[in-house]
């Protein structure tokens, strides 16, 4: 049974949805929310609003942007010949930390792996194409996970982008296998991109 009344018991579920949050966090949080003043959960509320409003996928690289194109594909400050392919957002995060990489980035949004029936139409990879050949592209980088999915990708991006003339190349396995690279280190990642060869 449920010791909770209904609109306690109900923040507590929403909560528990998120990832990586338990039972006991979520309730944590549902009684910090009580506890909030109504001032202070109408901007809780207007920040979640205004990041799912506002927040759209770039047209170019894909990746979460508030303006269309990116800062990234807007900016003259960076080389237009390189694009490093990454799975998520949040690796884009991890290689700007190491503040080496001047290219620009693909944000392909999960990787193939026919277990969870992801196949190549569920990427990102049409968008990556159609850049590739419309542009000014010499190198695209394959900095997808050092993981059974990533690796697919790569070879299957890979076959894709030979034909058409561009350079693919695979960054170096400094970042351990089986692993995340938005959990690299900056040095791991900045060696990794270093030491990448042609695939
Ligand atoms: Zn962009």
């Amino acid at each position: 049974m449920n010791h909770y009344v209904a609109p306690l018991a109900r923040l507590i579920e929403e909560f528990e949805k998120m990832p990586g949050i338990g039972h006991k966090t979520a309730q944590r949080l549902a009684f910090h929310v009580l506890n909030l003043s109504p001032n202070a959960v109408s901007g809780l509320i207007n920040a979640i609003q205004g990041a799912k409003s506002k927040i759209t996928y770039c047209s170019v690289c894909q990746n979460l942007t508030d303006v269309n194109p990116c800062v990234f594909c807007q900016s003259t400050k960076r080389d237009a010949g390189t694009i490093c392919v990454v799975e998520n957002p949040r690796d884009v995060i991890a290689m700007e930390k190491t503040r080496e990489y001047k290219g620009l980035y693909h944000v392909l949004h999960g990787a193939i792996s026919p277990m969870e029936g992801i196949g190549p139409e569920e990427i990102r990879i049409k968008e990556l194409l159609n850049r590739v050949k419309s542009g000014e592209v010499k190198e695209v980088i394959m900095a997808t996970d050092p993981n059974i999915e990533g690796e697919a990708t790569a070879m299957y991006i890979s076959k894709l982008l030979k034909p058409l003339g561009i350079k693919v190349t695979r960054i170096a396995h400094g970042i351990p296998v089986g692993g995340n690279l938005e959990y690299a280190d900056e040095v791991t990642l900045t060696k990794a991109m270093e030491g990448r060869r042609e695939i």
